[in-house]
């Protein structure tokens, strides 16, 4: 099956009147460039001659508030794209927008030119995170918004931040229960990033915006991937792109290019964990022996976790036991076959205490 891909555009909100305690907006506003619909139309046009398979991709429009822009400005956009749908073109339309920006009078233009998923930020669903992170929305506009995309048939999207100023992980926890209880089709998880010129920036160089650590922050997102596949929404954005200039931008928080990997790493870890307690006895007892863990194609490198922290970290627990991995097709992903590999009496191996985990399962 082909991957499905975006082709995104990031359309910027020069004028918006709010004042997100995370966005950059207005403090980079003169390096941002507004792309014009003509530059957009030739970008799909190159796209699909270039031999680019549109039913597998989406023409997204992303940057936050899309429908919020002036709506002259939205629909000529949203014209641009009109060639390039349908049978020989792309799959559909994509936007995000924010939670108050989505009236019906507003989605049934959207419907009109073929927009086929909304995503909306919510970012929290507590109000007083909300408030102090000034976003000038409600968690119940989430829901409200939420309940009417899905009246008129889009595919559901919604954005979580987590470490927001003046959120704890008791509304992290809520947030993500309530996301998940509006029944997206898909999620977006950020782990908060501080640009600078952003009222954040400023809270925390007061000392007045403390962020979770980064082992809480990857355990919430790595129990975050197990909960959300287990409900059946897919996880389509784990951190932030690394788009031009954010590093230079950054002050603090959570980036890291392979976010995801990171996350899903520790879940390996967590499998490994469970079975060097389930089978203590055995790796204390063996000796010269090595911890096998059998993973799907493509996986080792999760296994072996980034910069081989899940080895290190085995080692440590094991009181210096190695591990060795490898990759057998016929495990799904998340898959993995934890065994100790001895010698028999005779001389020939032979595998102890082997298990099998869905990392993904793990509690
Ligand atoms: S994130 Fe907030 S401040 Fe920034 S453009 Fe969107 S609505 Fe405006």
């Amino acid at each position: 099956m082909k991957q499905h891909c975006n082709l995104a555009f990031f359309i910027p909100h020069l004028g918006c009147p709010n004042q997100c305690s995370f966005c950059d907006q207005r403090a980079i506003s003169g390096t941002i460039a507004v792309p014009d619909p003509e530059a957009i139309a030739a970008r799909c046009r190159e796209y699909l001659t270039a031999g680019g398979n549109g039913r597998n991709a989406e023409i997204a429009f992303f940057g936050g508030s899309f429908t919020a822009i002036p709506r002259a400005q939205m629909i000529s956009y949203l014209e641009a794209v009109q060639p390039f749908l349908g049978a020989d073109g792309f799959s559909g339309v994509r936007i995000s927008t924010r939670p108050d920006a989505v009236p019906e009078e507003i989605l049934r233009i959207l419907k009109e030119y073929g927009v086929t998923a909304v995503e909306l930020g919510a970012q929290s669903m507590s109000d007083t995170v909300l408030t102090r992170n000034q976003r000038g929305h409600t968690a119940q506009d989430v829901q409200e918004a939420a309940k009417r995309i899905r009246r008129y048939g889009f595919s559901l999207g919604l954005q979580m931040m987590y470490g927001l100023y003046g959120s704890g992980p008791d509304d992290e926890e809520m947030t993500l229960r309530e996301c998940m209880a509006l029944r997206p089709d898909t999620m977006r998880l950020y782990p908060t990033v501080i640009l600078e010129g952003t009222r954040l920036a400023q809270l925390y160089a007061a000392g007045e915006y403390v962020l979770p650590s980064w082992e809480e922050m990857l355990d919430f997102v790595s129990r975050a991937i197990c909960r959300l596949r287990e409900a059946g929404i897919r996880l389509i954005r784990c951190g932030l792109h690394a788009e031009e200039g954010l590093a230079d931008r950054r002050i603090g928080g959570f980036y890291h290019p392979a976010l995801r990997e990171l996350a899903e790493g520790r879940l390996y870890l967590r499998a490994m964990e469970q079975w060097a307690e389930q089978h203590r006895s055995d790796w204390q007892s063996s000796k010269e022996s090595v911890v096998l863990a059998e993973v799907a194609t493509g996986c080792a490198g999760l296994a072996a976790g980034h910069k081989k922290a899940n080895r290190r970290r085995l080692a440590e627990i094991t009181s210096g036991q190695r591990l060795r991995i490898s990759e057998d097709c016929r495990l799904r992903k998340g898959g993995m076959r934890i065994s100790l590999c001895g010698q028999k009496d005779d001389g020939t191996a032979k595998r102890i205490g082997e298990e099998v985990y869905d990392v993904f399962k793990i509690t």
